[in-house]
């Protein structure tokens, strides 16, 4: 008999586990929102940023890879999510999850619907569910309309998104705009009467031509049952809350040892480019608390590495001792007034590559245990310091889990979650 031993990047002479749960995510703080909700049902997680060249460095139940794919050309959107199918294909990925906005976030073009498309295809399916539905986040789905919070989508803020304006709350109108698959609904009468009536649902919706069911569900036991009766789907699309039904499919439940990441270790520092409102918030607690900060002003940078240098040489001797935060965060008002002398984008950009760089300087001072805040300012960091693939942690907060990548404890806070004591909380919880 011939064994053919497998030996890891890492040189172990151990079997490398396969993936069982493959999830592609069209950007990233939405794949760390996934990754987060499936630790918390007790898998091991690694979030990879884009499609990685090789095998992964840990053992684990599933792997999220984030894209940048949600509003770039469709066809592209496609491209890239089957490379990422692909590769999740080669680590043994038995069931394939597509992850978008419980905003529904797309265009007229897509791109939930022709990402959808084009796996649906790859993988050989004719069928497949859809749900934005994350009742812990207060999005649910009720006659196929989207709520957030009490009132529709389109009446949410989200009509005014630069980008996605969701003027439709009708998920059934929006998606069948974007693909070529006849799209039905799994309607909440049907949810209420539990697992045999949707499943027999689901048979009668396959034999009427219908590819893809939006899914009503409104709370978490809704996903509960859905999720049991996704099991033999190989494909689910959805926002990150269907997530929290699948791993008792491959036997996984909450167990502690799912968020465990190396100990901790170096100093602490927090760098926030991120002027929304629960980020003001959490700065100002910050300094209330008598803890050093340092306010980066914008200006500044049009004097090259100076300005770096000046914080960093400000950090070091404060770091021994306690976290220090450097921030650009700044209240409406003042952001205008930087946005008006600098240019919206160009203002965005120097102060998201200037955190990057202020992150770097600060690792090489000693820190390990790094909270960055925004979700931009977090692309560039993760970036700058090459991090490709993150462990996924314990939740400090909803949608915003520790993080272990090359050595360093990292967390990455969108801007408006976290509640005000964010940035002191984090290093409790992980302590
Ligand atoms: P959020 O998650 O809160 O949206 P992001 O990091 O995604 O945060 O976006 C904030 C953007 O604002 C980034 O491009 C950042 O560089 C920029 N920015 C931060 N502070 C300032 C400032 N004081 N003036 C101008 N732009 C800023």
């Amino acid at each position: 008999m011939l064994t053919i031993l497998l030996i890891p990047k890492n040189g172990h002479n151990s079997i490398m586990k396969k993936i069982l749960l493959g999830c592609i995510a069209d950007d990233f703080t939405g794949a760390t929102d996934l990754a987060n909700n499936l630790v918390r049902s007790g898998m091991r997680v690694v979030q990879t940023v884009g499609v990685p060249d090789g095998p992964l460095d840990a053992e684990v139940d599933a792997v999220v890879v984030s894209l940048k794919s949600r509003t770039i050309d469709p066809q592209e959107a496609a491209a890239q999510s089957l490379t990422a199918l692909k590769w999740l294909q080669d680590q043994g990925a038995s069931q394939i999850y597509f992850k978008y906005c419980s905003t529904f976030d797309s265009t007229a073009q897509g791109n939930i619907g022709p990402v959808t498309d084009a796996l649906m295809a790859a993988l050989g399916t004719d069928f497949t569910i859809a749900t934005p539905a994350f009742p812990d986040a207060g999005r649910t789905v009720f006659k196929g309309y989207l709520f957030v919070g009490d009132g529709l989508l389109n009446e949410s803020g989200m009509q005014d998104h630069p980008l996605t304006p969701m003027t439709d709350p009708n998920l059934v109108r929006v998606l069948q705009a974007q693909t070529k698959h006849k799209v039905g609904l799994l309607d909440y009468k049907v949810i209420a009467q539990g697992r045999d009536a949707i499943q027999a649902r689901i048979t009668a919706l396959r034999e009427e031509g219908v590819g893809i069911a939006i899914v009503d569900a409104v709370s978490n036991a809704d996903l509960m049952v859905l999720g049991s009766v996704f099991k033999d789907l190989p494909l689910v699309t959805a926002g990150s809350g269907v997530a929290i039904g699948l791993p008792a499919n491959f036997g996984i439940a909450p167990n502690p040892h799912s968020a465990e990441l190396p100990k901790p270790n170096g100093l602490k520092a927090i760098v926030s480019g991120s002027c929304s409102r629960a980020t003001n918030l959490q700065v100002a607690d910050f300094i209330a608390r008598g803890l050093p900060a340092y306010a980066l002003d914008p200006l500044s940078l049009m004097n090259g590495e100076q300005a770096i240098d000046d914080v960093l040489s400000w950090a070091k001797p404060k770091l021994a001792n306690v976290p220090v935060l450097i921030y650009s965060t700044a209240a409406p008002d003042a952001l205008k007034r930087i946005q008006d002398q600098l240019g919206v984008q160009q203002a965005g950009e120097m102060v998201e590559q200037a955190m990057a760089r202020i992150a770097k300087g600060l690792i090489a001072l000693g820190v390990g245990q790094l909270v960055v805040a925004g979700g931009e300012t977090s692309g560039a960091v993760v970036q700058a310091l090459g991090m490709h693939q993150l462990q996924i942690g314990a939740q400090i907060d909803p949608g915003v889990p520790w993080c272990a990548a090359n050595g360093i404890h990292i967390t990455l806070k969108s801007g408006n979650f976290g509640t005000p004591d964010f940035f002191t909380k984090a290093f409790d919880r992980i302590a």
